[in-house]
């Protein structure tokens, strides 16, 4: 399996250390259901065949973080991007939609 870093080019997973599910959202720790929401934030996973969004770390490369869209079933990479650029395109996305719902 091989990845194609936005920082170093294609690379061996080897160089690769994988972080988890990039898909779960972390639970609001001041919730109270926060200790429930822990609970299945951190062990309960469908485990679905097919394409997941995954966090890798670049450890012996230019130690980004990455979020690769990555078919399970066959190990093939459709994307990777920086964990930072999705962090903000999705805070972005966020902020525009709570102002759009707010202005009506
Ligand atoms: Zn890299």
């Amino acid at each position: 399996m091989r990845f194609n870093c936005p920082c170093c080019g294609e690379r061996g997973a080897e160089e690769f250390v994988y972080h988890g599910d990039a898909a779960a959202t972390r639970p609001d720790a001041n919730s109270p259901t926060a200790m429930a929401d822990f609970i299945a934030y951190t062990y309960e996973r469908t485990n679905a065949a097919g394409v997941h969004r995954e966090l890798w770390y670049h450890a012996a490369g230019c130690h980004l973080w990455l979020v690769v869209a990555r078919n399970v079933m066959n190990h093939q990479i459709i994307s990777v991007a920086r964990a930072r650029d999705v962090a903000l395109a999705q805070t972005a996305q966020a902020t525009c939609g709570a102002q759009s719902n707010g202005g009506t």
